[in-house]
């Protein structure tokens, strides 16, 4: 029986997660669960689940949330607050895997004291190792904690890896991987009308149903530049040998490229509780509650490599790994600032790699191999974004 921590347990990767739990009753028992607001959600999970201890950030709804529960079946679990309350719970001696399932730089703190405790984590949060890489896998590799991804195409690229395999480690005989994006809703629309998209049609996923922010992400391809340089920092690789290929169905999750001439890919319906699944399962398999893949249905599948006039995101997530340094830790900032304030509807899509691009040219490359200069470049990059908005907006 393993205890299991639900960071960011009320968003989409963590309702998924719980769906997983649940069919696993006898393997997995919760033990701590966060929100950062929605305190609806977490009662009906608490009511469901159980936890040992809930995190709600948000000081005056953990409030309403102790209110809540008093009259309940749960009333004895304990409630915190605070964002300190999120790196407590995920290093409790009960918790054996810690899910990292919040969205942005908010789940970096949290996530490393995982990391540290040498806990099992299972990373969704890329913006988290997408800003601290260096420091993370050093964490990892440290504590011996073991790191398994989330995501669907780091997910796939692992379990196309060499057996014995471990995150961090060089596969020697992998020559490439080959990302696989879906190209998101604006694939084929003329570019000279992306500039009047609303969020609405932003977040109005093809083929996957997720949180916001990484539905304006896939939109843009910034995922797909997040999750290459994920790739990079997960399987130690260099820019150059990550492939993106917009394969429009989304049924290979990605590929590995061997030096013999062989290509694994791993194949499945679009539903993140197949990677859930696997990495709570692994080193074994369960049943992750997806229906079987119907290769008859799928009929065929296409592959297109990526126009970067089309996605600018994508090259500036090149660039930033090319630079190196403090460079895809501005660039994770800038992006969170323009996504928030497309949604807000204070500047257009367009606007959000013209933001990022003028952020990042306000930095010089340094290395980022401590906390603190990580921390501070975060904040001095949104502070930067927030007044390239207000110019924009003059
Ligand atoms: P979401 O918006 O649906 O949920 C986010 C969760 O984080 C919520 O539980 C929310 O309460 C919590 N949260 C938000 N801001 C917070 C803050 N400041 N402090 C503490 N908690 C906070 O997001 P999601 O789609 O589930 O994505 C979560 C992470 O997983 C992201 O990093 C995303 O890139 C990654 N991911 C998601 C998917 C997917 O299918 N949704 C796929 C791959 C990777
Ligand atoms: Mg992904």
């Amino acid at each position: 029986m393993k205890g299991i921590c639900i960071l960011g347990a009320t968003g989409s990767i963590g309702v998924s997660t719980l769906d997983v739990v649940a069919r696993h009753a006898d393997l997995y028992k919760v033990i701590a669960l966060t929100a950062n607001n929605n305190i609806d959600v977490l009662y009906e999970q608490c009511l469901i689940h159980h936890p040992e201890v809930v995190v709600v950030v948000d000081e005056s709804k953990a409030q309403a949330f102790k209110e809540k529960l008093k009259n309940s079946t749960v009333s004895d679990i304990k409630v915190l607050s605070g964002v300190k309350a999120l790196e407590q719970v995920a290093t409790l001696d009960n918790v054996d895997s810690v899910m990292a399932a919040i969205v942005g730089a908010a789940g970096l703190l949290p996530s490393l004291a995982a990391a540290k405790a040498g806990k099992i984590v299972l990373l969704a949060n890329k913006e988290a190792l997408v800003m601290s890489g260096t420091i993370f896998m050093q964490a990892i590799a440290e504590s011996g904690a073991q790191l398994l991804p989330i995501d669907s195409e780091h997910n796939a690229i692992f379990q196309c890896m060499p057996a014995g395999y471990k995150t961090g480690m060089q596969a020697k005989e992998a020559r490439r991987i080959l990302l696989t994006a879906s190209g998101g809703p604006f694939r084929e629309m003329p570019v000279d009308q992306l500039v009047n998209v609303t969020p609405d049609q932003a977040v109005a996923h093809p083929n996957w149903d997720m949180g916001r922010k990484i539905s304006v992400d896939s939109a843009t391809m910034m995922n797909k530049g997040l999750e290459m340089i994920e790739a990079c920092i997960l399987f130690d690789m260099n820019p150059d040998q990550i492939q993106v290929v917009i394969h429009p169905q989304s049924v290979i999750h990605s590929m590995v490229d061997y030096v013999d001439g062989t290509v694994l890919a791993q194949m499945g319906n679009p539903d993140m509780r197949i990677p859930i699944a696997h990495s709570m399962a692994w080193p074994e398999r369960f049943d992750s509650g997806v229906e079987p893949l119907n290769i008859f249905d799928v009929g065929r599948m296409d592959f297109h490599e990526p126009n970067l006039e089309r996605f600018p995101c994508l090259r500036l997530a090149y660039e930033a790994i090319n630079a190196g340094g403090i460079m895809p830790t501005v660039l994770n900032a800038a992006n969170e600032i323009a996504v928030e304030a497309f949604l807000d509807e204070r500047v257009r899509f367009t606007d959000i790699p013209v933001i990022i691009e003028c952020s990042m040219k306000k930095f010089e490359v340094k290395v980022a191999d401590t906390l603190e200069i990580i921390l501070d470049i975060d904040q001095q990059a949104r502070i930067a974004a927030k007044q390239i908005i207000e110019e924009l907006n003059r």
